[in-house]
């Protein structure tokens, strides 16, 4: 054994963390306080359908796809059951300002022509900046799992840019610009501040090919579980860590609601930093400035959720994900609660493995900000008072009559409705403000914006979207900063390097 590791938070930071240290050698404990695993990956029942939480459009899994080939490493490839969408049209985008769709397809060249069906006379216009997009994304050695370079990086004018600014450097056209953005919800965009690389990274994701969970994204976080167990470590559900005892400018053990005392050579917080600092028994462990400065970050909005049940055989199931734009203007302001909302929203049909031509379910995802709940911020789950429910009934009709904008008398076809608000998401994840996409990052204040996966106490690490990137491709990269900042400097991408080459071989 190498040594051993307490994870703080079992979802997709913690269990792909956990996963890669033992199979490292490492035994390994995982500490979740609900009492099902997996975050954001988490899935619920309800009306008879599995929903997921929190991972409904995801990148990197295409054959050769970076998180493709760690699940291979990991020897879970197999229990990944994911569908690829629609090559042709991955999204479909519609602004209600004036009526008009638009086709987003997976691969460079398909994605250019798709656009410049909508916008002939940009054709080279949309060339130039999907080169420019690959070119930033290049630049960066872990999205290609490529050992990092001994010489410091050097990133590109644009690399650094606010995003909105970058598609604008390339993109004349005012509404092609809007278009090009659609997906900046998916990770909290801000305009002036979210840097170019961000854009890019997810707009390679899924140019490159999205795909989706097939019987819900629980699966894969019990894959992770698994390879945790299998190699003698062990994942604690059900019972939440409350206090991080320290001593020496060490951590020293944590203790659970349980009472449950657990000790490791290593500490990593998979949980939002915040949340993390306020379970210190003695804070002062870290340092005040940083303390200071992690509760200062901004974090991105939050979301609505409209969990529904469809009636057997009223819904054709849509493998592309849609997207609903009020007005072009509005493209960047997901953040700003003086908007009417909402200004926008995703809906998809999650598939079932063996998908038939009918859904039973859609999701809805509405960018929300925190404002927007701050009448009920000091409630708990199960004990909101009724105007919250008057409140949610209010939010879901209004994006029940959008979908109608959409399709005539979809209504009709809606036999259940749940939903979820930012409170849910901050109580049941843990997460300041019920943020979708963790930390805000400033390009004007990269300093403030990027946290380390290491900190000033020696066994303590961190991992989770707060790092670096959130979603289903920034999270486990990051994981694998957190096991290397142990294990030694390259040491995983050596491993999983090592590991496709004994495969090439056989
Ligand atoms: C509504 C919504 C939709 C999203 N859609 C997508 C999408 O389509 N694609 C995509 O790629 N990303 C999406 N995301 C983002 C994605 O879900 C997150 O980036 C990702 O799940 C973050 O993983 P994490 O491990 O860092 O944090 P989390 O998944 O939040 O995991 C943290 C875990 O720690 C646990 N915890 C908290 N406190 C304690 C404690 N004291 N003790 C023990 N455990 C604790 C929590 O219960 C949780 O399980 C979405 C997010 C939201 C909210």
């Amino acid at each position: 054994m190498k040594g051993s590791a307490v994870i703080i938070g079992g979802g997709l930071g913690g269990l792909f963390t956990g996963a890669i240290l033992s199979k490292e050698g490492m035994k390994v404990t995982v500490i979740e306080k609900n009492a099902t695993i997996g975050g954001g990956l988490q899935s619920f029942t309800r009306f008879g359908e599995v929903f997921d939480t929190g991972m409904h459009v995801i990148g990197g899994m295409q054959e050769d796809g970076n998180i493709r080939r760690i699940c291979r490493y990991l020897g879970i490839s197999d229990r990944v059951h994911v569908e690829n969408v629609n090559p042709m049209m991955i999204d479909s985008l519609y602004f209600a300002e004036d009526r008009k769709f638009y086709r987003i397809a997976q691969g460079r060249e398909n994605f250019v022509e798709a656009l410049a069906g909508s916008f002939p006379d940009q054709r080279q216009n949309l060339a130039a900046y999907t080169d420019a997009l690959f070119r930033i994304v290049d630049s960066l050695d872990m999205f290609y799992l490529r050992p990092a370079s001994d010489y410091l990086t050097v990133h590109s004018e644009d690399f650094l840019m606010a995003a909105d600014s970058f598609i604008a450097k390339y993109i004349p056209d005012e509404r092609l610009r809007s278009v090009l953005a659609y997906m900046n919800p998916l990770y909290g965009g801000r305009p002036g501040m979210t840097p170019a690389y961000i854009h890019a990274l997810i707009s390679v994701l899924y140019i490159n090919g999205p795909s989706r969970f097939a019987g819900g994204s629980i699966l894969f976080a019990e894959a992770l579980r698994d390879v945790i167990v299998e190699n003698g470590g062990e994942v604690i559900s059900g019972d939440g860590v409350e206090h991080v005892s320290s001593a020496d400018k060490l951590i020293t053990g944590v203790t659970t609601r349980k009472g449950r005392k657990y000790t490791a050579d290593y500490y990593i917080s998979a949980i939002h930093p915040c949340t993390f600092i306020s379970l210190l028994d003695d804070p002062s462990v870290l340092p005040k400035s940083y303390r200071t400065r992690l509760d200062m970050i901004p974090v991105s909005y939050s979301a609505f959720t409209l969990n529904l049940k469809l009636r057997p055989g009223t819904f054709r199931y849509m493998n592309w994900s849609g997207y609903y734009m009020s007005t072009y203007g509005d493209i960047w302001n997901f953040g700003r609660s003086d908007r009417e909302w909402p200004l926008g929203f995703l809906y998809m049909t999650p598939p079932e493995i063996g998908q038939g031509e009918y859904s039973t379910k859609m999701i809805i995802t509405a960018p929300m900000t925190w404002d927007h709940v701050k009448p009920w911020e000091n409630s708990r789950y199960g004990h909101r008072d009724a105007g919250y429910e008057e409140w949610k009934a209010v939010c879901a009709g209004k994006l029940l009559e959008r979908m109608e904008e959409l399709y005539p008398h979809f209504r009709d076809c809606v036999e259940a409705v749940n939903s979820a608000s930012p409170l849910t998401i901050r109580d049941f994840y843990g997460i300041k403000e019920g943020a979708m996409c963790g930390y805000s990052k400033d390009c004007n204040n990269m300093a403030l914006s990027q946290v380390p996966v290491v900190t000033k106490v020696k066994n303590l690490l961190l991992t989770g979207q707060n790092c670096n990137i959130h979603g289903f491709c920034g999270v486990p990269l990051t994981a694998i900063n957190t096991c290397e900042a142990i294990l030694g400097r390259n040491y995983v991408i050596e491993s999983i390097h090592r590991y496709e080459n004994s495969r090439k071989q056989v």
